[in-house]
């Protein structure tokens, strides 16, 4: 099974949702070490972002809907995040290409040139104390699940898994880029909230990939009267 346009929105309404829902830890987590805004950043540009899903074109395909998001978030995401987040899914846009679908190694493309995306923004490490300590452990877990044989649905669970592990792996650090550089030592002991969000929207995908997937799985068995293909016209013996 490889995922197409319906994974990629379901994969932003998921982040949508969980940013919601995670606003205000996220918030906290910048409190301590930055100036509290991230989970406000985030929260307003994914808000903006779901506004314009609705205006994707029927035909459109996985590389346009990360676009839409990467202008969306560059417009309206303050701070550091916004031209980060907003070039990772710039960049994982044009990995893509014009594909239809994505199988395992078009995922790990993906979420590959997301990665650099950041890196070439903000030209952090990993131990750097920032998103990266979240990114780059998630694709490192997905390129190995990719030569491991699993499929697109196991690489982003193996992606989210190791995201999760390297947000908590920022607690120790102390912090070499942004804002909470300036903290020194009483950075640590606290998350980075970067990473942190950076695990919830990698959660995000590898849940909307379980999502299409158990959604395909009941389409497969549904009875053969279930809704015509071509719905486009509506109407028999047009003219
Ligand atoms: P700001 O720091 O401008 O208030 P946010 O609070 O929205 O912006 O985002 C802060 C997060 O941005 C940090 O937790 C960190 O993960 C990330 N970040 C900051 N600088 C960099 C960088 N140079 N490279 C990668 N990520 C960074
Ligand atoms: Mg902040």
């Amino acid at each position: 099974m490889s995922l197409g346009i319906d994974w990629v929105t379901e994969w932003i309404r998921e982040s949508a949702r969980v940013i919601s829902d995670n606003r205000v830890e996220l918030i906290t987590l910048d409190r301590e070490i930055g100036d509290g805004d991230h989970g406000e950043n985030l929260d307003r540009g994914f808000s903006a972002v779901i506004q314009k899903l609705a205006d994707l074109p029927g035909d459109a395909v996985p590389g346009d809907a990360l676009k839409l998001v990467a202008t969306t978030l560059i417009s309206t995401v303050g701070g550091a995040s916004g031209p980060l987040v907003g070039t990772a899914y710039l960049k994982a846009a044009g990995a893509v290409g014009k594909a239809e679908t994505l199988d395992g190694a078009a995922i790990v493309a993906l979420l590959t040139a997301a990665r650099d995306g950041v890196v070439l923004r903000g030209k952090a490490e990993v131990g750097d104390k920032t998103m990266i300590d979240a990114w780059t452990p998630a694709v490192d877990a997905a390129a190995q699940a990719l030569a491991d044989g699993a499929d697109e649905a196991g690489i982003l669970a193996a992606a989210a898994d190791a995201a999760e592990q390297g947000a908590k792996s920022t607690e120790p650090l102390v912090a070499r880029k942004g804002r909470a550089s300036y903290l020194g030592e009483r950075a640590i002991g606290h998350r980075d909230p970067g990473s942190q969000s950076s695990a919830l929207i990698l959660r995000a995908a590898s849940d909307a990939a379980v999502e299409v997937g158990s959604d395909a799985r009941s389409a497969n068995s549904a009875p053969a009267d279930s809704a015509p293909a071509d719905g486009a016209s509506g109407t028999s013996g047009a003219s």
